[in-house]
This record gives structure tokens, C-alpha cells and sequence, in this order.
């Protein structure tokens, strides 16, 4: 578990493989129910997770994350099929499950709001950073030079290989992110993050450097195939 200061007003966690108690390839804290773990176990390492944040199970909120570009608007907890949540309720911990997509905060400081985004292949190429910017405009008036983002763990350029027509795409809308070693070809998707996040104004960046893939303290889909799901999750505070 790792606390990461954005700002007084808000708290983010990140969690790792450790102090669950899921076993075998999802040892430990394996956070997601879709990946054939025991639910009474998932449900247990939901709890963990929520005692990190002083809270209960019923106040994180979890997406059926589908890789879309997708940003829902909740006030009560609910588990919709969307790809980024945003809110200002402040008894709701926005949750983003993860093994090797990129999570991404967003924190409005004037305006008290917090978005929670499951940055993927797909929902960073068809930009669901712009549609979370514009729905944090369009429900609470945020205005892009008052956001924060962090970028968590996620899987690197080091690791990242892409097939030759997610390439081919890349090569044409972000070259800049795309590198080519020994015939093959890899893709950064946090400095495609970044740039999303820069053209519509947001600047005040901070990214964690890990790579799950490299780093065994974190699951990787990469890696591994099946495992377990760690999470980020973001509250305002009271
Ligand atoms: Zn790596």
C-alpha cells in the first residue's frame, strides 16, 4: 500500500500484491471479482482495502471497466460499466482496478471533485482524458488549470510491445510515444497520457514511475495472464 500526496484536500492510495489474503496467483490483495478468485476472499482484501482509506466496503466504488472512453457521474455508490468516475460526494472512494492499464487521478483543488480513470490502449487512443476533463466542466465547472493529476504503476515502454496495426495506429495519431527495438515496437502510454492532459491545460503532473510488468510487487496481465487486480482509489477529504 503506498500513500501518494496530491494535496491536503484529497487522499489516493495505491495498493500492491500485500496484505491480502487471496492465494496463489492472486496472493494477496487481489481486488477484482471478475478474475475467477474466491469472492469471500476479494470481498475480504475490499474490506483491507477500504480500512486503508477509514472507510467501509460500502463506500468504494468500482467500474466494470470495458475499455471504453466512457465517464459516469455518480453521487451514490454504484458499480457502472464506464471507464472513468467522477464526483464530489465526499463519503465515496472512486476505485480503479488495475494490471498493467494505467489508473489516473484527477483532482479539481478550487472546486473539490475527483475523477478516477482506467487509461487502457483503447480508452487513452479514443482519448477518455478529454471526455473526464469535459464531464469535470460540464458537472462541477472545473477549470483545467485548477487540476492535479497523478499517474500510477502501470506498464512501461520497457515492456509495453504492440502488435505491427496498434503500431501503425500509434505511428499515425502519437508518434512521439512509439519506440522501435530490434524490429519490434513499444509503446508509452503515459507520455501519450501526458500529452492528453497537456493539450486541454492540465500541467500539474505527477507520475509513478513503476512498471508492473518489471516490478513483481504489483500484478501484471502482461506477465503473468491470469492474476489479480490492484486498485487506486481517490476521496476527498471531509
Ligand atoms: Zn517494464
Amino acid at each position: 500500500m503506498r500513500g501518494i500526496f496530491l494535496h491536503n484536500n484529497v487522499k489516493i492510495i495505491q495498493s500492491d500484491k500485500t496484505s491480502g489474503v487471496s492465494n496463489g496467483k492472486y496472493e494477496s490483495l487481489n481486488l477484482g471479482l471478475h478474475v475467477e478468485d474466491n469472492p469471500s476472499h476479494v470481498n475480504k482484501n475490499r474490506e483491507i482495502f477500504a480500512s486503508f482509506f477509514g472507510v467501509n466496503t460500502s463506500e468504494l466504488c468500482f467500474m466494470e471497466q470495458t475499455h471504453s472512453n466512457n465517464a459516469v457521474l455518480i453521487k451514490t455508490n454504484d458499480t457502472p460499466a464506464a471507464d472513468a468516475l467522477i464526483t464530489q460526494e465526499k463519503n465515496l472512494v472512486l476505485c480503479i482496478m488495475i494490471a498493467d492499464c494505467v489508473p489516473v487521478i484527477l483532482f479539481d483543488i478550487k472546486n473539490s471533485a475527483i475523477a478516477a480513470i482506467h487509461a487502457g490502449r483503447k480508452g487513452t487512443f479514443s482519448d477518455i482524458i478529454t471526455n473526464t476533463i469535459n464531464a469535470m466542466a460540464y458537472n462541477f465547472k472545473t477549470k483545467t488549470e485548477n487540476i492535479k493529476a497523478f499517474i500510477g504503476a502501470s506498464i512501461k515502454s520497457c515492456c509495453y510491445e504492440v502488435k505491427n496495426e496498434v503500431a501503425k495506429e500509434a505511428k499515425e495519431k502519437f508518434a512521439f510515444a512509439l519506440e522501435k527495438r530490434n524490429e519490434r515496437y513499444f509503446l508509452n502510454l503515459q507520455d501519450i497520457i501526458k500529452s492528453q492532459l497537456s493539450k486541454n491545460g492540465v500541467n500539474d503532473i505527477l507520475q509513478d514511475d513503476t512498471c508492473t510488468c518489471c516490478d513483481k510487487r504489483y500484478f501484471s496481465y502482461r506477465r503473468d495472464g491470469i492474476c489479480g487486480r490492484f486498485a487506486v482509489g481517490v476521496k476527498l477529504n471531509c
